[in-house]
C-alpha cells in the first residue's frame, strides 16, 4: 500500500509516546524514521517499531535516556547510550561533536551502549549540514545472534557493522554521503524482502548449510544462514575492522561470546568529526570538490544504463518523490506496525489506513 509521509509520521509519533517516550524524543525518532523511509531505507523506517515495542517490553530499548558524556577530554568526547533511542542518543553526541570541532579541529567521537541509531547516513546529513567531514563506523551487539558470516567462513560473526563518510557541499554539489552495511544487504531490507514475498537478484545470503542464496527465508526461517559481507576478502576485513574500531574503541564491546546477549540491537559508534576549515581554506575546498564531482559525472554510462550518481543522490531523489507521491510499504509489514501501535495502547488505529490483506 502506498502510505502518505503524514500517516507514517504519526503512527511512530503516536507509538513511541505510548510506548513512554517524552514528546520530545518521540518526534526526534519518528522523524528519523519516517526520514529512512522517505530516503528509500525502509529498513530503517517504521517497520522497526514492533520490533522497539517488543525491546521496549523485554527492557533491552529505554525510553528517555540522553547520551550521557562519560569522558570530555578535549578533541575527545565519549558517550553512553544507556539502552536509550540510539535515534535520540547518536544525534545529541553527534550534536556535541559538532559544536567541540569549532574550537578543536577533529573530535574523537566514540558512543556505547546505546540501543538501534538506525540510518547512520542521517548523522552524516548533520554533520555535512554543519560544514563539517564525518567518518562513522558502527558495530551491533546484543542481538541473539550474530548476522554477517566473515569472508571464508560461513557461521555468522558479526552485526551488519555500517560504515559512513561525509562530506559538506560544495558551492553548486549536494553534500557527498556515503552510507551503507558491510554485509551485502542491511538486516532490515532482508525483513521487508521477506514479508513481501520477494528474493533478492543475486545470492547477498548463505543458507544454514553455507550455500549461496538469494531466498531472505533464509534469515527468517529456522534453521538460519547467514548474510555474507561485502566485496570478498576487502569487505571481510573492513566488517572485521569496522567491529574493532566501533566495539573497542567505544568501550561497548564486541560481539565475542564472551559478552552478553540480552537479545536487543545495542549499536556502539567511533566517528571522526573533522573541521576542514583547521586544514584547508574552504572555498578551495568546495570548489575542488564540485571540480572533482563534475569530473566523476562526466564519466559516461555503460551502454543502456542511466546517468551515474554519487553517494547521497539516490537518497535525495527519493526523499523528494515519495514526500510528493507517499511511501510504498508491503501490507504485511503495515499490520505488524498496526499491531504494535495497538500492543503499546494507540487508540486511534481504527482511523488508520487499513491493510488489504493484512
Ligand atoms: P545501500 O546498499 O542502499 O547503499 C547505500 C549507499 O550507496 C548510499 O551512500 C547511497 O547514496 C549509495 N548508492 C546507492 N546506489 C547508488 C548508485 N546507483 N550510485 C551511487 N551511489 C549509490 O545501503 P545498505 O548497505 O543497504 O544500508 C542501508 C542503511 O542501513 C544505511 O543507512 C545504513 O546506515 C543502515 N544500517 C544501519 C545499521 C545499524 O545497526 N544501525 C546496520 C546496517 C545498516
Amino acid at each position: 500500500m502506498k502510505l502518505a509521509a503524514d500517516t507514517l509520521y504519526h503512527a511512530a509519533h503516536a507509538t513511541l509516546l505510548a510506548l513512554g517516550s517524552e514528546p520530545d524524543e518521540a518526534a526526534t525518532v519518528a522523524e528519523h524514521l519516517l526520514a529512512a523511509n522517505l530516503s528509500g531505507h525502509d529498513s530503517h523506517g517504521v517497520g522497526m517499531l514492533p520490533f522497539y515495542g517488543d525491546s521496549v517490553r523485554a527492557g533491552t530499548l529505554q525510553p528517555n535516556q540522553p547520551a550521557w558524556l562519560l569522558n570530555d577530554c578535549g578533541a575527545i568526547l565519549q558517550f553512553d547510550g544507556e539502552r536509550g533511542y540510539g535515534q535520540r542518543v547518536a544525534r545529541e553526541a553527534v550534536a556535541a561533536a559538532i559544536e567541540r570541532v569549532g574550537h578543536s579541529g577533529i573530535v574523537l567521537l566514540t558512543v556505547r551502549n546505546s540501543h538501534h541509531m538506525g540510518r547512520i547516513g542521517s548523522y552524516g546529513e548533520q554533520v555535512a549540514a554543519a560544514g563539517k567531514v564525518g567518518l562513522f563506523f558502527v558495530n551491533v551487539t546484543d542481538f541473539p545472534q550474530p548476522l554477517v558470516a566473515p569472508f571464508g567462513g560461513s557461521a555468522p560473526r558479526f552485526g551488519t557493522n555500517p560504515v559512513c563518510v561525509a562530506f559538506p557541499a560544495g558551492h553548486s554539489e549536494p553534500p557527498f554521503i556515503l552510507d551503507f552495511a558491510t554485509s551485502m544487504v542491511a538486516y532490515g531490507k532482508t525483513r521487508v524482502a521477506w514479508l513481501a514475498g520477494e528474493q533478492f537478484a543475486e545470492p547477498v545470503m548463505l543458507d544454514a548449510q553455507g550455500r549461496p542464496t538469494a531466498d531472505p527465508d533464509a534469515m527468517h526461517e529456522a534453521p538460519l544462514g547467514a548474510l555474507r559481507p561485502i566485496a570478498a576478502h576487502k569487505g571481510g576485513g573492513l566488517i572485521a575492522a569496522v567491529e574493532l574500531l566501533a566495539g573497542l574503541l567505544s568501550g561497548g564491546g564486541t560481539l565475542q561470546p564472551g559478552n552478553a546477549r540480552d537479545g536487543g540491537i545495542v549499536n556502539n559508534m567511533t566517528a571522526i568529526v573533522i573541521d576542514p576549515e583547521a586544514v584547508s581554506d574552504l572555498d578551495w575546498l568546495r570548489s575542488e570538490y564540485d571540480a572533482m564531482a563534475a569530473y566523476i559525472r562526466s564519466s559516461p554510462p555503460p551502454p543502456g544504463q542511466p546517468p551515474l550518481q554519487l553517494p547521497g543522490e539516490p537518497e535525495r531523489r527519493r526523499r523528494g518523490q515519495r514526500q510528493a507521491d507517499g511511501v510504498e510499504i508491503s501490507d504485511a509489514e503495515w499490520a505488524a506496525i498496526i499491531a504494535a501501535a495497538r500492543a503499546a495502547g494507540v487508540l486511534d488505529t481504527d482511523q488508520w489506513p487499513q491493510p488489504q490483506n493484512g
